[in-house]
């Protein structure tokens, strides 16, 4: 016959374990501790990543950050500042509070569901509501930003345009600015990009002042000639990869390069962001500014990375009629 002590046994211990065992599970903590490791391992990736991209092509490496951050610190007003400061720190929250990936798609589909209930046919599809960018990636002066920067057509010494702003998804330790409508039609298009998938596209280089390119250029003519090379021909050597100080369309404030965090330059070609963002730039007024059929024509190398800003209007009519942008201003000018 059991005793009340053995009842008491039989009915508690069973509890006790059960209990236990909750606060063991609970404590164990697995999912955000790998979490954590996840998403440091991530920022390791992207940091190195970052690094190579700078050793590899010289008009996003080689950019002297102090220099940059002092001439845009002389540029913007002290309310600019202070949003920059904000983004720079809205940035590092969100990446440092990253839910684990799966965690994050679950997230990313409902609001992405919530989003499109509230566009009311929208005849671009657009999976993010944008409808407080459209201004900037349709501008009421179609022809305002149409503006042809290459050798031939330099911006010169003193051309900087007036209405830099800092743009929202620089990568981390980044400040880029680019003009107003261009920085804004960057963060819809990016938003929509991340709504489909491109989930860490953020753009590595925006707008270049003279005094960049020809720091730039002179120092890696410098190199050039320590190997040996005469002025004239490390020159010659130095205009084959890069922008002579003047005529790199980064200097209009319209021209961006984007990158995935995950991936090298040289493997971006090849990735399902490049192919995403080259077929729908042209919604958010954006071409793909060197494409890899006309080298000849625009005289530089295939650059999936490179977004040049146009508007709408003409962004569709490059795409469709599948011309570059040296292309399309000639046509233009011939038909009026
Ligand atoms: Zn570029």
């Amino acid at each position: 016959m059991k005793t009340t002590v053995d009842i008491l046994k039989a009915a508690v211990l069973p509890l006790l374990s059960a209990a236990l065992c909750v606060i063991l599970l609970s404590c164990g903590a697995v999912e955000p501790d790998a979490a954590g490791t996840e998403t440091k391992a991530a920022v390791t990736k992207a940091e190195t990543d970052e690094t190579d991209a700078l050793q590899t092509i010289p008009e996003i490496v080689t950019e002297p950050a102090t220099e940059t951050e002092e001439e845009t610190t002389e540029q913007i007003t002290t309310e600019e500042k202070t949003t920059a400061e904000e983004t720079t720190e809205q940035i590092t929250a969100e990446e440092t509070t990253a839910p684990p990936a799966t965690e994050t798609e679950t997230e990313t589909e409902k609001e992405t569901a919530a989003e499109t209930a509230d566009v009311p046919d929208d005849p671009l599809g657009f999976k993010a509501d944008l409808s407080s960018y459209e201004k900037y990636l349709d501008p009421e002066d179609k022809d305002a930003y149409l503006i042809l920067v290459n050798p031939d057509h330099p911006l010169g010494e003193t051309y900087k345009p007036a209405d830099l702003v800092y743009i929202a998804d620089s990568r981390e330790g980044r400040k880029d600015q680019l003009r107003l409508y261009a920085a804004k039609s960057l963060e819809a298009f990016i938003k929509e990009a991340r709504a489909n998938g491109c989930k860490r596209i953020t753009s590595v280089s925006a707008y270049r002042p003279y005094n960049t390119q020809k720091y730039i250029f002179d120092t890696d003519v410098e190199k050039l000639m320590q190997q040996g090379y005469s002025k004239e021909e490390a020159t010659a050597i130095e205009r084959k990869d890069t922008a002579y100080p003047g005529e790199s369309e980064h200097q209009s404030g319209l021209a961006v390069d984007v990158l995935d965090d995950d991936s090298s330059l040289y493997e971006f070609e090849s990735t399902y962001e490049a192919r995403w963002l080259a077929e729908n730039a042209w919604k958010f007024g954006f071409i793909l500014r060197y494409p890899k059929d006309k080298e000849e024509i625009t005289t530089y190398v295939y650059e999936p990375w490179h977004f040049r800003y146009v508007g709408r209007y003409h962004a569709k009519r490059i795409y469709d009629m599948g011309m570059c942008l040296e292309e399309y201003t000639e046509y233009l000018a011939n038909n009026g």
